[in-house]
């Protein structure tokens, strides 16, 4: 169990297309990483590519929330299908300090493995689903600012170009 290092925007980690698990031999410290990392910098979601590992596996926990009292675990997650729409606004740990307004489905049904290993085919809804839909994001290279207005960008220019030149290697 160990707090790892968040990745940041213009991370070449946040773009690549996370590779479904086939080896689950190290599955329990990558979830006790991924928990750690997570509260540690107050998130209510961390994907596995947000700490540089190219895996299809997310984390959420909205217990201060009436919606799910439990964290919950997603491993190879795919959205089957959506319903609806709403638009809210939303920050990332690999996005500190910016919030975008983004539009998701209302309801998913997501199919997913948990942290038992026991595959399920869900619907989730409320704010449980726009979670899992932003993570999800994370696994296909997707950032919030894919979502931002032109006004966004303009906003968040100064701290996007911070964030992206202090990953230049
Ligand atoms: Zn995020």
């Amino acid at each position: 169990m160990a707090v790892q290092k968040v990745v940041t925007y213009g991370h070449s980690a946040l773009r690549a297309i996370s590779k479904n698990i086939t080896d689950f031999s190290n599955i329990r410290s990558l979830i006790d990483d991924l928990f750690d990392t997570m509260y540690e910098f107050d998130g209510i979601g961390l994907a596995a590519n947000q700490i540089g590992i190219n895996k299809r596996i997310f984390v959420v926990d909205i217990s201060h929330t009436d919606e799910c009292e439990s964290p919950l675990v997603f491993i190879n997650g795919k959205i089957i299908s959506g319903e609806g729409s709403c638009v809210d606004s939303e920050g990332c740990l690999s996005l500190p300090e910016i919030r975008i307004n983004v539009e998701r489905y209302d309801s998913i049904t997501y199919e997913y493995l948990d942290h038992n290993l026991e595959k399920h085919i869900k619907v989730f809804s409320g704010f449980l689903a726009t979670v899992i839909q932003h993570e999800n994001d994370h696994l296909d290279g997707k950032l919030i600012t894919d979502y931002a207005t032109p006004a966004d960008l303009l906003k968040y220019d100064k701290a996007l170009k911070l964030m992206k030149s202090s990953n230049v290697k």
